[in-house]
């Protein structure tokens, strides 16, 4: 029988993306609450910085590596990087993301590529890495994606975003397939809206609000929200969960107002 101790993260090492804020770097601060030792990452290092010290201040080993996950290079180098400090990572959290917001006609070849890149490639980009040095050292792993509610349902203005992560949604599942004889899962999280420096101005709007009115739970998400599915997908208690894309939304992805 499963018990509560197999979320229980003691031992492991997890590298959360996008760490630098947000909530990157909240989940990184609940990894470490669980016990793992967390590499954060992401470009800003000075913000990186403030997080790995705000969140060692109450658990074990933390450790703040520059990252550009749209660059193989620096992908190689930070997974390099996070093994010689901590050892070989056991749990990836591809959490970096960004999001333009501007209608079709507005929407530029280089917005585009700039989304897609951060927010599909770089999770591919990831993925591969982890992946081939958890086969290479016959070690399980786990990958968690964090995707959106816009995967799922969609809006105006955001075609880069929405396309972005529909197909992380698909390359979760087709990761899981690959990667299940090798004793890795792969699942994501479709968080609905939570109030990030991503889309506060958005909620604060007029049509912000109004979408939050059509939200079953009256409310937007806060981080901690998210943190049973993160725990759940990023320890042994979900062990047999394989190519499962979890909404996290308040209902709002099934509701029809
Ligand atoms: P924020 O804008 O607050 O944070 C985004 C993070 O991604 C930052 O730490 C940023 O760090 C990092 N990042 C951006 N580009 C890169 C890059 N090229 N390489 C490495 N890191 C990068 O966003 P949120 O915290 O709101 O969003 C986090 C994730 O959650 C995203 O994938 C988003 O799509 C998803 N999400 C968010 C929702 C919400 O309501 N907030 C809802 C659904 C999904 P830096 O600039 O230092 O590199």
């Amino acid at each position: 029988m499963r018990s509560m101790a197999d979320f229980d993260l003691t031992g492991r090492v997890a590298l959360v993306t996008g760490a630098s804020r947000g909530l990157g770097r909240h989940f990184a601060g609940v990894l470490a609450q669980a016990g793992a030792s967390v590499v954060l990452a992401a470009r800003d290092e000075s913000r990186l910085a403030e997080a790995a010290a705000e969140i060692g201040k109450t658990a074990g080993k933390i450790v703040a590596l520059p990252l550009d996950v749209t660059d193989g290079k620096s992908v190689r180098q930070c997974f390099s990087a996070a093994e010689a400090a901590l050892g070989p990572v056991d749990i990836l959290v591809n959490n970096a993301g960004i999001a333009v917001s501007k209608p079709l006609l507005e929407h530029s070849e280089e917005d585009w590529d700039r989304v897609l890149d951060t927010n599909l490639k770089g999770a591919w980009l990831m993925s591969r890495e982890a992946a081939s040095r958890w086969i290479a050292l016959r070690r399980r792993g786990r990958i968690v994606n964090i995707s959106s509610l816009l995967a799922l349902r969609t809006i105006r203005n955001v075609p880069s975003y929405t396309a972005a992560k529909a197909g992380l949604d698909h390359l979760t599942r087709t990761l899981a397939v690959e990667l299940a004889r090798f004793g890795v899962t792969v699942n994501a999280i479709a968080p609905g809206y939570v109030e990030t420096d991503m889309n506060r101005g958005f909620l604060q709007s007029e049509t912000g609000r109004a979408l939050i009115a059509r939200i079953p739970t009256g409310r937007v998400g806060a981080p901690e929200d998210l943190d049973g599915a993160l725990l759940l997908l990023a320890s042994d208690a979900g062990a047999y969960l394989n190519g499962v894309v979890l909404p996290v939304d308040g209902g709002h992805a099934v509701s029809v107002v």
